[in-house]
């Protein structure tokens, strides 16, 4: 089965704004996919349905099998979300903010902790493990949400623009982290980006979204075919 399903996704929002049209996707188990697409073309109301963050109007979503509708409780332990938005309280210290996410998903505190440090230390963190998040740069704050969404080992990891106001050299990084994750772990990736780049480098699969419906879907490899 797909990590993830989707099938006749529209979303209306309450001002009556129809930002998806009826959007049908689906991505393997072990891809590194990219949902490409112009500011408002409906990338993040798409993420949004998946985690449940939004609501949506009509259409089915799985992952791994598990219809979000009847047991998201139970799809959401396969899933790790790292948002755009910097959503964690920048007044907790780096590692208690890895931690707490490990106490949401019934993670026993001598699991958590080499789980931590681990993951705080592959992504250059462990030595500001002290220390409040607000005293982050905006590229370690984006990092922070990485380790934060990886804590449990999800099996599908979501990234809404990952490198969105990183700086070149980090973004550079970041990609050479998530490749990993993807070849080493076996980690289901999808993230959205704007950057024809961005997809090009790292992923296999390619939708793009445009005024909230899938105007093509296909491999990365072919697309750049015919550029
Ligand atoms: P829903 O219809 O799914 O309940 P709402 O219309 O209530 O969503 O909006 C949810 C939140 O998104 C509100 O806080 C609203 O201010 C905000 N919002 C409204 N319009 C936009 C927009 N165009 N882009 C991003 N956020 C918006
Ligand atoms: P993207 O992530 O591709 O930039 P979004 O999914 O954030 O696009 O937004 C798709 C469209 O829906 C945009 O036109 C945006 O303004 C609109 N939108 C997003 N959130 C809301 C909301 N809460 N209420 C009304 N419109 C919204």
């Amino acid at each position: 089965e797909p990590a993830l399903s989707i099938r006749g996704l529209t979303k209306v929002y309450g001002n009556g704004f129809q930002a998806l049209k009826g959007i049908d996707l689906d991505v393997q188990q072990g891809d590194f996919f990219a949902l490409l697409g112009p500011n408002g073309a409906g990338k993040s109301t798409t993420l949004g349905v998946v985690c449940s963050l939004v609501q949506k109007s009509e259409g089915k979503v799985s992952i791994f099998g598990i219809d979000i509708d009847k047991d998201f409780a139970k799809a959401k332990y396969q899933l790790g979300v790292v948002p755009q938005e910097f959503n964690f309280n920048q007044f907790e210290k780096v590692l208690d903010i890895v931690l707490a996410q490990a106490g949401y998903y019934g993670m026993t505190r001598r699991e958590a902790l080499p789980r931590a440090e681990q993951l705080l230390r592959d992504l250059g963190l462990w030595d500001k493990r002290n220390g409040n998040a607000r005293m982050l740069s905006g590229g370690m704050k984006r990092r922070l949400m990485i380790a934060r969404a990886l804590m449990h080992r999800p099996k599908l990891l979501i990234l809404d623009e990952p490198t969105a106001g990183v700086d070149i050299e980090l973004r550079r990084s970041m990609w050479e982290y998530m490749r990993r994750i993807n070849q080493d772990e076996g980690t289901t990736i999808i993230l959205t980006t704007h950057y024809l780049e961005e997809a090009e480098s790292l992923c296999r699969n390619i939708a793009i979204i445009n005024h909230g419906e899938i105007v093509r879907n296909t491999s990365v490899r072919e697309l750049l075919a015919e550029l």
